[in-house]
């Protein structure tokens, strides 16, 4: 499994180009750096990418007539997988922000003060099970093949540290279809810096601009990041992983 290695080649990659071209200035090692490495190595992709060919491997002879995507070629399996699990999940992001104890869940991922790459991977445990790593047993289920389920990996990887990277990129026309680093940094935007519960993409930004959650202010980014009280949120893994179940949280 080759996964690890494109992992460690993209976020080379965006800690490379952040020095290069940053948003904002930021240290290397900023608040919660090392708490978001701790949630990279329990990276939910990998663990997601290995499920779904377990479940190919252990599975498919009994699901085999259930096998909806056997007649399709590999580019287009991904196709497919790409726009039903990315608006699968588009949906499942509105309600972690609507459903008041999701919400308590989402507030680990919306804790972030400072954005950069290594964000990308700040999720409780619990939603990292739901939101991503079953996707793809459902996905091998579904009958699609390892390499779809590769390829929807790296590229869910690929724009993940995308959109949350600290650098100073604009889309252009592109923001219709793909999430990028200031439509991310606004869904992260603090009550008080502007509107909340927009920008729900995880890769295609298309589903919130036909749906008009899209807010993408030009020229600006939010003045703050987090939700109300972040100050006094937890800040390691164990904190984090504990705080939605206490009965004072809110
Ligand atoms: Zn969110
Ligand atoms: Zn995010």
């Amino acid at each position: 499994m080759i996964y690890p290695l494109w992992l460690f080649g993209l976020s080379l990659l965006f800690l490379v180009l952040e020095r290069l071209w940053p948003r904002r200035s930021q240290p290397l090692l900023r608040r919660g750096f090392f708490t978001d490495l701790a949630y990279l190595v329990f990276n939910s992709e990998y663990l997601g990418v290995l499920l779904g060919a377990l479940t190919l491997r252990l599975a498919l002879p009994t699901i085999s007539p259930a096998n909806l995507m056997a007649g399709l070629s590999i580019p287009l399996q991904f196709l497919v997988m790409l726009l039903v699990f990315d608006f699968a999940q588009w949906g499942i992001h509105n309600l972690l922000h609507r459903v008041p104890f999701l919400w308590r869940i989402h507030k680990v991922h919306h804790s972030i003060v400072d954005m950069d790459w290594i964000g990308n991977w700040r999720f409780h445990g619990l939603e990292i099970v739901v939101y991503r790593v079953l996707l793809y047993p459902l996905a091998a289920l579904c009958g699609f093949g390892v390499e779809a389920m590769f390829a929807y990996g790296v590229f869910n990887t690929a724009i993940g540290h995308f959109a949350h990277s600290n650098l100073n990129v604009r889309l252009g026309p592109l923001q219709y279809l793909l999430n990028g680093p200031h439509m991310h940094l606004w869904h992260h935007g603090h009550p008080e810096a502007g509107p909340v519960n927009q920008n729900f993409a995880i890769s295609l930004s298309l589903w919130d601009w036909l749906f008009r959650t899209a807010y993408v202010p030009t020229g600006q980014d939010p003045t703050r990041l987090g939700f109300d009280g972040v100050e006094h949120y937890p800040t390691n893994i164990l904190t984090q992983t504990i705080e939605p179940f206490r009965p004072e949280a809110n």
